[in-house]
């Protein structure tokens, strides 16, 4: 049973037997993990506070070759989130947004730049609890972007013209974007060129600046998450919409 040794960040834990819990979270070399924390529920555990939801901690775990399951040996947190997973808006926003992260990864399967963008996204939220819903909208476009899904939208999916500020663009089935000579009609999915160059600005921007630069911004934040939502909703091929109904059972 090999021993792996590695930073990861504590997504969600369930009860499991009468004393263990089944522990998600993300590591840095091995992508979305689920282990067996055996005793995590008693309260002078070994692994103390480490599995707290958003603590970043370092783990080692055994690898299993008859299961997905590994088992936690020990868990060391390096820093904790708990001022901020106190606030309900915090914890239920992460709570989402770590679900859409396990829909979207497959266990065991590294990406480090992923592992980055949630760690910059937590510190980002927990600095700043200010302008949450551009942090969640960042990681809607981030996590789109690194599945492979996220399309060019400077350009007509269609005609392949190049966008300029007058034109008007549509979101399309395969989350391109339409100009709207290429798709006549009436279309739900609007996508003006602020919208647009408020997309791409997350692209080039860290979560915080990002943040920061969609503060007052409260409308076309709330419709492009929308959007993605609907996007992140095709891709998975099952509705996100609604984040309280994302309820994912992973054991
Ligand atoms: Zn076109």
């Amino acid at each position: 049973m090999p021993l792996i040794e590695t930073e990861a960040l504590i997504l969600r834990s369930y009860n499991l037997a009468e004393a263990d819990k089944i522990v998600v979270f993300i590591t840095r070399n091995e992508g979305v993990v689920r282990g067996v924390a055996k005793g995590a529920k008693r309260l002078k555990s070994r692994f103390g506070s480490g599995l707290e939801p958003f603590s970043k901690v370092k783990i080692e775990y055994f690898l299993k070759e008859s299961s997905e399951l590994v088992t936690i040996q020990r868990v060391e947190l390096t820093s904790s989130s708990f001022t901020a997973a106190s606030d309900p808006e915090f914890l239920r926003r992460f709570s989402y947004l770590s679900e859409l992260l396990v829909l979207f990864s497959p266990p065991h399967d590294p990406n480090e730049k992923l592992y980055r963008m949630v760690n910059a996204c937590i510190d980002a939220a927990a600095g700043d609890s200010a302008n949450l819903d551009g942090i969640v909208l960042y990681f809607e476009i981030w996590l789109l972007r690194l599945s492979g899904f996220l399309q060019d939208w400077s350009t007509c999916g269609a005609c392949l013209r190049t966008f300029d500020d007058a034109d008007q663009a549509y979101l399309a089935a395969d989350l391109s974007l339409i100009c709207k000579g290429c798709c006549p009609g009436s279309h739900r999915d609007l996508m003006d060129a602020r919208n647009r160059h408020l997309a791409a600005s997350a692209r080039r921007l860290s979560p915080r600046d990002f943040a920061q630069a969609t503060v007052g911004l409260g409308d076309r934040i709330g419709y492009l998450s929308e959007i993605m939502k609907r996007s992140l909703s095709r891709a998975a091929g099952k509705d996100i919409s609604a984040e309280r109904s994302l309820a994912i059972k992973f054991m």
